[in-house]
């Protein structure tokens, strides 16, 4: 018994490829929720639109592009 054998059964095999796809679109969300949960924190403290990295201010329209932007897009594309 090898368990199922997901090849020779394409209805197993679209099961798991469903749920692999469903699984990193929640690891996606997931992420996303971590970020803008940061991003409303640093609104909070005032740090919003500050780089965390070199402390300048993140561009406008770099923020609304990526609302949960945490650096500059200088630091960014280092
Ligand atoms: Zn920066």
């Amino acid at each position: 018994m090898t368990g199922v054998d997901d090849e020779h059964d394409p209805e197993g095999a679209t099961i798991a490829f469903e749920r692999s796809r469903v699984e990193s679109a929640l690891h996606q969300a997931r992420g996303h929720l971590a970020d803008l949960d940061r991003a409303v924190e640093r609104l909070r403290d005032g740090t919003y639109g500050t780089c965390e990295r070199c402390g300048g201010p993140i561009a406008a329209a770099r923020l609304v592009a990526r609302p949960a932007a945490r650096t500059c897009i200088t630091c960014a594309a280092r």
